[in-house]
């Protein structure tokens, strides 16, 4: 099992680990802890760099496989074996800015959700934008500003967003998760990891999000789709 420190802090980007695993067919390795998020929610993966003794490979992908998390290396050189120590490194201003379009990401769902009660139908996001579909009838260019204005306030609020790790039962008793499908979640996850932004939104996540919305900075909507007659798109983009 891979201790998944990227849960408790997601602003570790150097780390030391001990390998555990490595499969030289496939160029990957596991180690006993690491601060990769291995993708999910949304959030894309991260890329780095693990090194021991002047030997650095490249972490091109990282996936998630069961209760581990395995680190794709690049390059030639032959793969750390298993007992290694080793120091990994996390490309920064990927993750940071992933984080960041990650909690623009809540941001919007849960302004969205307070201002008209549309759910969320899914999402995704990559380095330069996000994407999120809403249970809307109608959207209009009118609309869509008055949603930017509105996201916008609540990154200049600064709201506190603070992260919690629940026993299964109890995140079943807290209302505002119900309407994140908390219900939908494999039956053989023990705990529920919340990540709550103060006074705004509360949802079951797995993934990395900043410390306030003010590190977020202004948020964009670019774009939006008719997605179907009650699914409407919006892309979002930071500055
Ligand atoms: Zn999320």
């Amino acid at each position: 099992m891979t201790e998944r420190l990227y849960h408790s802090d997601s602003y570790l980007r150097e780390f030391q680990a001990v390998v555990t695993a490595a499969d030289p067919a496939v160029r990957a390795v596991v180690l006993d802890r690491t601060a990769f998020y291995p993708g999910g929610g949304g959030q894309p993966c991260d890329f780095g760099t693990l090194a021991v003794g002047g030997v650095t490979w490249p972490v091109v992908r990282t996936r998630k496989a069961g209760e581990e998390v395995e680190h794709f290396l690049g390059g030639e050189t032959p793969l750390p074996q298993a007992g290694t120590a080793l120091t990994g490194s996390l490309d920064w201003p990927r993750r940071y800015r992933l984080m960041r379009t990650h909690t623009a990401m809540h941001i919007l769902c849960g302004v969205v959700f307070r201002d008209f009660g549309a759910l969320v139908t899914g999402g995704d996001m990559d380095l330069q934008q996000a994407r999120m579909d809403f249970e809307f009838e109608s959207m209009s260019r009118d609309l869509v500003e008055g949603i930017e204005q509105s996201i916008n306030l609540e990154v200049e609020k600064n709201r506190p967003i603070r992260v919690k790790v629940f026993p299964r039962e109890e995140a079943f008793q807290i209302p505002d998760l119900i309407r994140t499908k908390v219900n939908l979640l494999p039956p053989g996850i023990p705990e529920v990891r919340t990540v709550e932004i103060v006074g705004l939104d509360l949802q079951a996540d797995g993934g990395t999000h900043v410390q306030a919305t003010g590190e977020v900075g202004r948020i964009h909507i670019v774009d939006y789709k008719s997605k179907g007659k009650i699914n409407k798109r919006l892309y979002v983009e930071l500055e």
